[in-house]
């Protein structure tokens, strides 16, 4: 579905991703380990143009997606996102967080909007909350809704960065348990994540980066039980 040919990107002298080459086949279930800073939100951020490349291809369904004519809310609705801290609106509801983006981009009408957003709820385990104010949410729940949110989109791909990290600890398995639901169903979806034991579980394939490359790439068999860079090793050892 996605494909980055020799992606570059840089932010004044620092050069965040040097030369990545990368792609993302329907209905696999890739996850992004590697060390802080290690170029990885920028990474998925360049699959959806949250930042704009400085060189090299993004292609999604064979098409570039860097041409100045390319539909970015179209991409973005097909290509969704959540993020660490959710970005929801914490003084709107539940369910008005979920029905504006297919209203004002997929042009849904409001009870359309609002049916696809209770069956995405449900999904979740969100659907009791639906009238409740964001802001009275507990992390995971919030992290749930903004997953029903995505999915609201109906997207052709998830990408998602570090969706447990802002969580506390006996709030991370609601939201993995959904993760690992949608894997089950087919879902397309890139992962960055801590979670190592979950990346292991959950993945077709792992991509380590390090300093703007992606180091090595395999079979969670591969990159955890065997990796063959003595950075992956040591990144993982802090793990164990
Ligand atoms: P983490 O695990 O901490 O989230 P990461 O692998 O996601 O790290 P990135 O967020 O992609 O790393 O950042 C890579 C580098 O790019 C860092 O040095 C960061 O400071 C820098 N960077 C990221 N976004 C920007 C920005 N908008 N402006 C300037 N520098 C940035
Ligand atoms: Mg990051």
């Amino acid at each position: 579905i996605i494909r980055v040919e020799n992606l570059k990107k840089q932010f004044g002298n620092n050069v965040v991703l040097k030369d990545i080459n990368f792609s993302v086949n329907e209905g696999e279930i890739i996850t992004i380990i590697g060390s802080s800073g290690s170029g990885k939100s920028t990474l998925l951020r360049c699959l959806n143009l949250l930042e704009y490349p400085d060189d090299g291809k993004v292609l999604y369904n064979d098409i570039s997606i860097l041409e100045s004519k390319h539909n970015t809310d179209k991409l973005r609705a097909e290509v969704g996102m959540v993020f660490q801290n959710f970005n929801l609106f914490n003084n709107k509801n539940v369910i008005n967080n979920c029905i504006l983006a297919p209203m004002r981009v997929l042009k849904l009408g409001k009870e359309e909007a609002i049916k696809t957003a209770q069956a995405n709820l449900e999904k979740v385990g969100m659907l009791d909350y639906a009238l409740q104010d964001v802001k009275t949410l507990s992390g995971g729940q919030k992290q749930r809704v903004a997953i029903a949110r995505a999915l609201c989109m109906n997207p052709r791909v998830i990408l998602f960065d570090e969706p447990t990290s802002a969580l506390d600890p006996e709030m991370v398995g609601e939201v993995l348990t959904v993760m690992k639901q949608l894997a089950k169903e087919g879902m397309t979806m890139v992962i960055v994540t801590h979670e190592m034991s979950f990346a292991k579980e959950i993945s077709d394939r792992v991509v380590f980066m390090d300093e703007g490359i992606i180091l090595e790439q395999g079979s969670p068999q591969e990159i955890f039980n065997n990796p063959k860079n003595t950075r992956t090793q040591e990144f993982l050892k802090r793990f164990t």
